[in-house]
């Protein structure tokens, strides 16, 4: 029998908007389905077994509780979540989370550790003005698919500027909103099975697609069963014209 083990990073900590209901919509959909789901959190201190889990989750948070987990992580957290994702597990990051997974995050002369899993560097602006929003991004998540690309639909709202390093590719391209620096066009990145986005309010219970689509990585299926998604439709509709994409 399939089953889903997420190990959720500081779910206390990195929280905002939210981003704990990115747990709940795996958890529904895969019980909705049979496939076991099972989620173990891991705080500041506490050490995380590489091989004991399908997904690690690292919501957003302010630049204070980053910097509390950014230092817990490296020093904690760092080497299995190398070894985790080198296996293929998924590693999922949103906004504060998603800038922790590149090399640093400067804050004018400060600067908070990053776990170095891709390589990007975020930067807060100068003078401290914010990107946020609605906004929508067209994805490519198969490698070889020919069909049109996907959307995810979320919200943004981020001081930091995240620049990608010239081998990394984007999540997406923007349709709607700032992304990653508000100049580049793209949004988030993805390395293999790690993936980063600003999206957030949450992302999962908008994108219901999305959230299919890691369950089927992290759990190794080919397919799923359908669900009843009427609601999850209405939700990324309204996402989307949130947006002003429709
Ligand atoms: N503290 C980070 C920033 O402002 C991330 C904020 C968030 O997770 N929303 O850039």
């Amino acid at each position: 029998m399939a089953e889903l083990r997420v190990c959720a990073l500081y779910p206390d900590l990195m929280n905002i908007y939210a981003d704990r209901g990115n747990l709940l919509m795996l958890q529904r959909r895969c019980e909705w389905r049979g496939i076991d789901f099972a989620v173990t959190a891991a705080g500041l201190g506490e050490a995380i077994d590489p091989d004991a889990h399908d997904l690690f989750y690292l919501g957003g948070g302010q630049d204070r509780d980053q910097r509390l987990c950014a230092l817990d992580l490296v020093q904690t957290k760092r080497d299995a979540l190398h070894a985790a994702a080198d296996r293929g597990a998924i590693v999922l990051g949103v906004c504060g989370g998603y800038q922790l997974l590149g090399h640093r995050y400067e804050l004018g002369d400060d600067e908070i550790p990053g776990l170095g899993l891709v390589d990007l560097h975020t930067v807060r602006s100068a003078d401290g003005s914010r990107l946020i929003g609605n906004v929508a991004i067209e994805v490519r998540l198969d490698s070889g698919a020919t069909g049109p690309p996907r959307v995810l639909a979320g919200f943004e709202n981020h001081g930091g500027r995240t620049h990608l390093g010239a081998g990394e590719q984007p999540l997406g391209r923007v349709l709607k909103g700032h992304g990653n620096s508000g100049s580049s066009g793209t949004e988030g990145v993805r390395r293999g099975s790690v993936i980063g986005t600003y999206l957030h309010g949450p992302l999962l219970p908008k994108n219901a697609w999305f959230a299919d689509w890691l369950i089927r990585e992290a759990c190794g299926l080919t397919e799923l069963a359908p669900l009843d998604d009427a609601l999850e439709a209405a939700a990324h509709a309204e996402a989307l014209r949130a947006a002003g994409c429709r």
